[in-house]
């Protein structure tokens, strides 16, 4: 007790250190018993580059995410290290390490291992750049970003006090300069410095608030939450690449729907997806619309949650889908043929959504080819059916088809026969096309009108309609 006593008063306690940390800048030092990481959650890779860095003579940390996963007892998906060491100190450390980023200059060390290699990035100690000059456009917005620094320096310039917290595994201690620990337990999501300033340097941290409320489930600090509204504008400055790599990992974070939840709390969805638009203002958008969407995305949070693999593209298709299916039903009423009406339809949705927030052309060309696909699940006779199951994108497109089924916006059972029809053998489906021949008619699934070959948008885009 007395010993415990001596050394709160000589500051050698830990916890003391932690009330001092925020006036003087040091950091708290948390020790194991009270941040409690599982070392088994840590990446072996991650512990290795940390050891190099060391044993080397410099300062190394697990850092950011990584440590808010771990200390929330999660599995982080990737690694990061901080280091004092310099981008070409750290590559001469590592046989395979690749100096990446220009803005933001970074390490990736590769390690091969029995399942896909892992990438560590390693980034150095970084300084705020409060009077930077030339580094900060006029709006406030940083452009530049490879200042050095000291570590507290680093921590200052991260974005909320959950996501600058150091871990060193070979002490097993936390460094918290911000009280991120403190909010971890107060399931608080707290911006470090001034808000404003901080969504004015870099308007993308108003999405990451919202992306990491979503899979945290804190709240929002009120400071932290305030100013957003009235800054949502200046998303429009934001290069549209990274605003799109934003809205992909807010979209695959496995809590999807309540992002867009909270990005239309916020006020923040304008401009980012016309779909977003459409269906979250209120009374705006269709009940069908918004169910359609509600479900594609609890279908692609529940198979991020499971480990399973999502496709972008896809994923795009369905946030974009209801928007195509109004245009291309308003081309059918102005007497456009089914499939023209369909590719005009294509064509609008894709220029309204580019008017926003431009989708990669990868994920343009895949979303193209799922569309173009959803008529053909209508024919279900002759050549047909066997040319649509041999198309690359052909699972793809069909279980967009079975989400559109699920819905009630296509016909069930026409959902349930492809599914027979995949699993069937060779008379197996002979029958089933007879059967649909009956149901439908001698004319079940031929053209009413002799297709037009659309226009390839790329090398890769959808297979035209077999006329
Ligand atoms: P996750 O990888 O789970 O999406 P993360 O927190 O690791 O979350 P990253 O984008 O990988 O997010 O960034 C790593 C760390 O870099 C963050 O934890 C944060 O400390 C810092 N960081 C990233 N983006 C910003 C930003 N826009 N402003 C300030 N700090 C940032
Ligand atoms: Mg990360």
């Amino acid at each position: 007790m007395i010993t415990k006593f001596i050394k709160r008063i000589l500051r050698r306690d830990p916890m003391v250190k932690h009330t001092q940390a925020n006036h003087t800048g040091a950091p708290k030092r948390i020790p194991k018993k009270a941040h409690r990481i599982d070392p088994h959650l840590l990446s072996k890779n991650a512990v290795k580059v940390t050891h190099t860095l060391q044993q080397a003579g410099f300062e190394a940390f697990i850092v950011g995410g990584a440590v808010r996963d771990l200390a929330l007892g999660i599995g982080p998906k990737d690694f990061d290290v901080a280091t004092n060491a310099t981008p070409d100190q750290v590559q001469r450390l590592f046989r395979k390490a690749r100096l990446i980023g220009r803005r933001f200059q970074i390490v990736h060390v590769t390690f091969f291992g029995k399942g896909h290699p892992e990438i560590i990035e390693v980034s150095t100690f970084r300084a705020l750049l409060d009077n930077a000059g030339d580094h900060v456009a006029e709006s406030g917005r940083i452009l530049r970003d490879n200042v050095w620094g000291s570590q507290g320096e680093d921590a200052a310039r991260r974005d909320f006090t959950i996501n600058a917290m150091y871990y060193d595994p070979s002490s097993e201690t936390v460094l918290d300069y911000h009280g991120g620990m403190a909010d971890m337990q107060k399931k608080t999501l707290r911006m470090i410095g001034d808000p404003a300033k901080r969504y004015r340097e870099d308007p993308i941290r108003m999405l990451r608030a919202i992306r990491f409320a979503a899979k945290t489930g804190f709240t929002l600090d009120t400071a932290t939450r305030a100013p957003i509204a009235k800054l949502s504008n200046l998303l429009q400055d934001v290069p549209s690449a990274r605003l799109f790599d934003e809205i992909l990992k807010l979209l695959m974070s496995g809590y999807s729907w309540a992002a867009i939840q909270g990005l239309r709390d916020a006020g923040l969805h304008h401009g980012l997806l016309p779909l977003l638009d459409h269906i979250l203002d209120s009374g705006e958008g269709s009940k069908d619309a918004n169910d359609f969407v509600k479900l594609a995305l609890a279908n692609t949070d529940e198979r991020i949650q499971a480990g399973k693999s999502v496709s972008a593209g896809f994923l795009f298709a369905t946030l974009l889908w209801p928007d195509l299916l109004k245009n291309w039903k308003a081309n059918i009423a102005k007497g456009v043929s089914n499939i023209a009406a369909l590719n005009s339809a294509m064509d609008d949705t894709i220029a309204t959504q580019s008017s926003g927030m431009t989708i990669q052309r990868r994920f343009e060309t895949d979303m193209c080819e799922i569309w173009s696909m959803q008529p053909r699940f209508e024919k279900r006779v002759g050549r047909y059916p066997y040319r649509l199951i041999e198309s690359p994108r052909f699972r793809a497109g069909y279980d967009f088809m079975l989400l559109r089924c699920a819905t009630g916006e296509q016909n069930p059972s026409i959902g349930k026969w492809w599914t027979d029809f995949i699993a069937a053998d060779p008379a197996g489906q002979e029958a089933l096309m007879a059967a649909a021949k009956t149901e439908l008619g001698s004319s079940a699934g031929s053209p009413t009108k002799r297709r037009r070959r659309r226009k390839p948008k790329s090398d890769s885009s959808p297979e035209p309609e077999a006329a």
